[in-house]
């Protein structure tokens, strides 16, 4: 893998890999909107994207619009780069956020008080653009 550096010194994110259950997902992504893939038989959020719901096995699964908020599970701030995209980013926060939905995601919080967001606090969706036009789901502190 070949990391370039941007001009400001911070890496291109690589673009995660598309399996068949995310696509809606992604293609989502591109209009900066944030689905939950759904099993309507347990009426439950499922993440990550997978072909049978997790709880039931049912194979018969949706995406639904997500309020893109919820509330920190758990965080941590990397001083160093967790791996070599993220260099020029540090320190940076990675976290684990519930969602409204009721489904986790591991995330990361951005914005320039992200370092001291706490489990608990509540956040909403941003976006990061990938160089493939999809964005990435990160997450934000709702101010009080
Ligand atoms: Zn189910």
């Amino acid at each position: 893998m070949t990391v370039v550096p941007r001009p400001d010194g911070t890496r291109e994110r690589v673009s995660p890999p598309i399996s068949t259950e995310a696509e809606p997902f992604w293609d989502a992504t591109r209009e900066r909107t944030l689905l939950v893939q759904w099993c309507p038989a347990c009426d439950r959020g499922i993440h990550f994207p997978r072909a049978a719901c997790p709880t039931c096995l049912g194979d018969v699964l949706e995406h639904r619009p997500s309020t893109g908020e919820g509330v920190v599970y758990a965080c941590s701030t990397m001083a160093s780069p967790g791996n070599p995209t993220m260099s020029g980013r540090e320190p940076y926060v990675v976290a684990l956020v519930d969602l409204d939905e009721g489904i986790r995601m591991l995330t990361n919080i951005v914005g320039e008080d992200a370092a001291a967001v706490a489990p608990g606090d509540p956040v909403r969706v941003a976006w990061e653009p990938l160089e493939d036009a999809r964005h990435l789901p990160v997450f934000v502190r709702i101010k009080a």
